[in-house]
């Protein structure tokens, strides 16, 4: 009897792990982003995963955080809009999370990253 209720433990565990992934990587996500604010390429360093799929993660988050206010009380989600460094032209549609590679205004290479954060209030 004792072996079998431990394995049945460790069987649920695993259970729990493969049905969640996407779940579990957007809550430790949200977890980096509190109070802070990181590019993409900062965020797939810490939450150890690959820079695309942070991108593709973000839209999700976004709507997690703005959706359910009871949940995420008092929170946004914050883009910090990429910036040219030569003529400081900014980046501000909102739709493009991933950082330009240049500057549609002077063909400058010297942009800012996007970055991203989970702000109070
Ligand atoms: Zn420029």
């Amino acid at each position: 009897m004792q072996n079998k209720n431990s394995l049945s433990r460790i069987d649920k565990r695993i259970a729990t792990d493969e049905a969640t992934p996407d779940l579990t990587i957007r809550q430790s996500i949200i977890e980096i982003l509190k109070g802070r604010m990181l590019s993409a390429r900062d965020i797939s360093r810490e939450a150890h995963i690959k820079e695309k799929d942070v991108l593709e993660h973000l839209p999700h988050i976004a709507r997690t955080i703005t959706g359910s206010r009871s949940k995420f009380e008092k929170k946004r989600f914050v883009v910090e809009p990429s910036r040219c460094l030569s003529c400081g032209f900014v980046f501000k549609k909102r739709d493009r999370l991933k950082t330009p590679s240049k500057c549609p205004s002077c063909r400058s290479e010297e942009i800012t990253e996007t970055r991203f954060g989970i702000a109070e209030g």
